[in-house]
């Protein structure tokens, strides 16, 4: 396995290459090819999948993925764990075993730069070439939208009041949590788009729910720059008046991470704790390499810029874009939601798009994503809120989202059936 990754690395770095002679369109203008090479940077649920999908449906191509975690942690279902209303219920994957057992490799390092011309990922383990290149790295936060500049307060934010929205995250806000005392606790919602959009929502109601159960002498403000969801602003005043306060339509947030104040329009306060989540943007990679898409002004966006019925980057044919870090995918409702469950489908669609594309053929149309997320709308007696979206083409070509919600009363661990699913049908990891 190490020569083998050795000789990856060295031959991407330093050998003159070429597979075949390729079209304009990034289509093969001959038949199939033996060794071309497929890397797939960001190990979470898109590019994991998007691995599965390619050992499956194109065995003979050389896959790559490279994560600068070892481990996938998964944020679906960690709220609950966060505030010891459940046990941690979903394994964390070692990435290098699941590569072995479905035979891609696996390299654990940092992306630092990918330069497109040379087709080239530069990491900090080495250089690896590519005929296409999966990029799935996920979300970023802009605390620059807070702090310009100012990266001390940037890092003070980040290590001090982790938001608990990357994975990498969750066991050091579970920390701060467990040494919480009481007095004020914060936690701030970005304008949309953000992942999994209840998500921050759910996790209020539990921590107002352990605040009340655990007789914490403390108050959640929730500074929320847009209007809330209504069953949850609901949810907040009949059960949770005295631990919940939120603040919808909070404008022009200003935070010292340093002195624990911010304020909005709405005035000012001091925090003894806070979860500090700025507003989101696609991995800062995708700017990096010149991959952010434009709104209707031509102005760039914070998202990478994708063609949504082939998943190919709008200026590079050999990119190909998965996960929450797409740009908007239709005019009809904006972004696909940020969820694991879209993110697995779009990996397992651009797979089967590379797969068709190495063998010299014209990719058919992708298959358009759904998604189900399982929101506790209770946290006792557990009660949830099952979110289906699906997605299918109008007749004139753009996509249109039907969104179903339905309670769920009585859960018997359907959320967690979902996510053990998505482990082994995309990801492949093997039943426990
Ligand atoms: C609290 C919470 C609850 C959620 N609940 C649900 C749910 O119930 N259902 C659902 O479907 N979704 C849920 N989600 C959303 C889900 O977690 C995300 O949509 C999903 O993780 C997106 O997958 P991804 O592959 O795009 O990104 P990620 O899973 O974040 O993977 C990106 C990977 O890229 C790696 N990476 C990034 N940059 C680099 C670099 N420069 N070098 C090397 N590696 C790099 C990262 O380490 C990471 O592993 C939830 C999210 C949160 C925050």
């Amino acid at each position: 396995m190490k020569r083998r990754l050795l000789l990856g690395a060295i031959g991407c770095a330093g050998l003159n290459w070429q597979s075949q002679a390729w079209s304009a369109s990034g289509t093969p203008a001959s038949g199939p090819a033996p060794g071309q090479r497929v890397v797939i940077v960001g190990g979470g649920w898109g590019g994991l999948s998007a691995a599965r999908a390619l050992r499956q449906s194109a065995p003979e191509l050389d896959v790559v993925l490279i994560d600068r975690d070892p481990q996938l942690r998964a944020l679906p279902l960690s709220s609950p764990w966060l505030v010891d209303r459940t046990p941690e219920r979903l394994a964390r994957i070692d990435l290098a075993t699941l590569a072995r057992q479905l035979g891609y490799r696996f390299v654990a390092a940092e992306v630092q730069s990918i330069d497109r011309t040379q087709r080239q990922v530069h990491s900090t383990q080495g250089r690896f070439g590519y005929d296409w290149l999966v990029l799935a790295a996920g979300i970023d936060y802009d605390y620059a939208a807070w702090f310009g500049d100012d990266t001390r307060a940037s890092a003070q934010a980040r290590t001090q009041f982790p938001a608990g929205f990357m994975a990498g995250e969750l066991d050091s806000l579970k920390r701060k949590l467990e040494e919480f005392r009481g007095g004020d606790l914060v936690m701030t919602i970005p304008p949309p788009p953000y992942r999994c959009p209840p998500a921050p929502y759910e996790r209020a109601m539990l921590i107002g729910w352990w605040l009340k159960t655990r007789r914490i002498p403390g108050k959640l403000t929730i500074i929320d720059a847009s209007a809330g969801i209504p069953r949850f602003t609901r949810l907040f005043a009949e059960h949770y008046r005295d631990q919940i306060v939120h603040q919808p339509h909070s404008q022009e947030l200003v935070i010292d991470p340093f002195a624990r104040k911010l304020s909005t329009l709405d005035g000012e306060m001091g925090f003894d704790h806070a979860m500090l989540l700025p507003p989101m943007q696609a991995s800062k990679l995708v700017a990096q390499t010149g991959l952010l898409g434009t709104n209707a002004q031509g102005q760039a966006t914070r998202w990478a810029g994708v063609d949504p019925l082939q998943l190919r980057s709008l200026v590079d044919d050999r990119v190909y874009l998965v996960g929450d870090l797409l740009d908007t995918v239709s005019p009809l409702f904006g972004h696909y939601p940020k969820t694991a469950h879209i993110a697995t489908r779009l990996g397992a669609s651009a797979a089967q798009q590379i797969a068709q594309l190495s063998r010299g053929s014209a990719p058919t149309a992708v298959a358009l994503p759904s998604s189900i997320c399982h929101v506790w709308l209770s946290a006792e007696p557990a009660e949830h809120l099952i979110m289906d979206a699906q997605y299918r083409q109008r007749g004139d070509g753009l996509i249109v989202q039907t969104v179903r919600q339905q309670d769920n009363p009585q859960p018997r661990d359907e959320d967690l059936q979902w996510a053990q699913t998505l482990y082994t049908e995309s990801l492949g990891v093997p039943a426990a």
